[in-house]
């Protein structure tokens, strides 16, 4: 009980209204402006803390302490480099509680999520680079009594990462950490509609003792902070993940100044079900791979195909299950399903299940906004939602809604479920289900994905390539790929 009440005040404290400021040449600043914009909590729909309305000048100090920190950042050894970012992660693992607790304030994730999920895996990929910076090798070319070839790995120079609002500190810390542990130094932007773990962080790379100018965190509007770094002249290369129009005007933008880009975009991923599969596991996991997040994963399964032998059985299971799940207070240990991250998101998602029943979607479990009461009456809440019945080739079908919300659709042959699983101009990641060794290896060859999991989903090896194909993306992320992005080759050749 006494916990419990502490727990609360914990929270209260949280939630009064905090000033975010930015991070820029190692202190905490105000923006240039002055001008803040708000930050909402998505489970009451109050405003809870505001973020810098940021805009190209402060973007220009942060470049400017970027650069000026490059000169000792880019040539400090590996040895120490890696020791900052060790540093780093042990202070988030110190900080769990309390930075699992604002992510699910931010964004409305079960708090549960937010603390075995997201910041642990914040902590791992300041880990995994502190590490892996230590074993990055490069190639060496022999040509005989002719000559020899070695070739150098430089940091590039001072990174743009860009990060969006699903998974906050995860995706913005596997940007960072391989960029800092490469030798580059960052200038950075988190979402503005869930800054606080940036903002957090900014605090932890104080406390590490990071040099000024090596981190630098610019809070604010993507067309005005997020622009003003992807325009700008002398920041070399682009590290963005988010939506993929986002992504195309960006390319527009940085592809003709010549940078080096990375874009992790949209998915419409599909999660293949034959009827040999192991079927307590795939529903299990399935229910997993549509709601987690509230459906926010770039690599949820929205499109369920299922063999047409166990379609009946599964929708009948697959709805049962989902109405099992518990929906409202992110911090309520039992919440399986929190709240949509902003009114637009949730307004966008609402509309997408009208669109469904104009194109002869049946919707068979939630469809609606769920209105909760108390402090939770203004809340951004979906009912996780099953829809049957639509053309794999309608907008429902090909369109990414990134929500709790998936579509079911019987096949019967593997070609019809491949068809099916390509039809989108999307290629992140894919699921499949069966336990007929031959198929998966035959289908993972055919799926158009960066990503294929047999028989498991989010499974993750950082050592991995982690990227999609089409319009989900340009480029990989995670182990030596990641390196090999901050950093630039250079072929030396003596001759003998
Ligand atoms: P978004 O594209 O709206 O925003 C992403 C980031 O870009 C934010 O920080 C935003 O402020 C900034 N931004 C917006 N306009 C910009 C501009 N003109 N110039 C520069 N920066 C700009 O995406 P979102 O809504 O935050 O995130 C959801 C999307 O991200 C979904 O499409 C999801 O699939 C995708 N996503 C992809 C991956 C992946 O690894 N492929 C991972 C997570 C999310």
């Amino acid at each position: 009980m006494l916990q419990f009440f502490l727990f609360r005040i914990f929270i209260v404290i949280l939630e009064a209204m905090q000033q975010i400021k930015n991070y820029i040449n190692g202190a905490l600043t105000e923006p240039l402006s002055k001008t803040y914009l708000d930050n909402f909590n998505p489970s009451t729909g109050k405003v809870y803390s505001v973020i810098p309305d940021s805009d190209e000048k402060d973007v220009e100090l942060a470049y400017s302490a970027a650069k000026a920190a490059f000169k000792d950042w880019s040539v400090t050894s590996k040895e120490k480099r890696s020791a900052y970012l060790l540093k780093i992660a042990a202070l988030i693992e110190k900080n769990l509680d309390k930075l699992a607790l604002a992510e699910s304030i931010d964004n409305g994730k079960p708090l549960k999520l937010a603390k075995t999920v997201d910041i642990p895996r914040a902590a791992a990929n300041f880990h995994f680079y502190g590490t892996g910076i230590l074993h990055y090798a490069s190639h060496a070319h022999s040509m005989e009594e002719t000559a020899i070839n070695y070739t150098l790995r430089q940091p590039v120079g001072v990174a743009g990462c860009i990060s969006p609002w699903n998974l906050p500190l995860y995706l913005f810390s596997w940007k960072i950490a391989p960029a800092l542990a490469a030798g580059c130094t960052v200038v950075a932007k988190p979402s503005e509609i869930t800054p606080m773990t940036a903002f957090l962080l900014s605090e932890i790379c104080i406390e590490a003792g990071l040099p000024a100018g090596v981190l630098n965190i610019v809070h604010g509007l993507g067309p005005k902070v997020g622009n003003a770094i992807v325009s700008h002249k002398d920041i070399p290369l682009i590290s963005f993940t988010g939506g993929t129009s986002t992504g195309k005007s960006i390319a527009s933008i940085a592809a003709p100044m010549f940078k080096k880009l990375s874009l992790e975009l949209g998915g419409k991923n599909p999660n293949i079900i034959f009827a040999d599969c192991d079927y307590d596991k795939m529903l299990a996991t399935t229910l997993n791979s549509s709601f987690a997040n509230q459906g926010q994963i770039c690599l949820c399964g929205s499109r369920i195909f299922v063999e047409r032998k166990i379609y009946d059985k599964f929708k009948t299971d697959f709805i049962t299950k989902t109405k099992e799940l518990i929906v409202g207070d992110p911090l309520n240990e039992k919440t399986k399903v929190g709240a949509i991250v902003s009114k637009q998101h949730q307004q966008k998602i609402l509309s997408y299940i009208e669109l469904a029943k104009q194109e002869g979607g049946k919707i068979v479990c939630g469809g609606k906004q769920l209105n909760l009461t108390n402090a939770f009456s203004e809340g951004y809440f979906i009912e996780p939602t099953i829809i049957e019945g639509l053309p794999y080739n309608c907008r429902t079908n090909q369109e990414e809604i990134f929500g709790p919300v998936v579509t079911i659709t019987p096949f019967d042959t593997e070609e019809e479920a491949l068809m099916m699983a390509n039809s989108t101009v999307y290629g992140l990641a894919s699921i499949v289900w069966t336990q007929n060794l031959t198929r998966a290896h035959k289908i993972a060859n055919s799926l158009h994905a960066g990503i294929v999991w047999i028989n498991c989903w989010l499974l993750r090896d950082l050592r991995t390539p982690f990227g999609g194909v089409k319009a989900s993306g340009v480029g990989r992320e995670g182990g030596f790929e990641a390196l090999d992005f901050f950093t630039e080759p250079k072929n030396v050749c003596i001759k003998l």
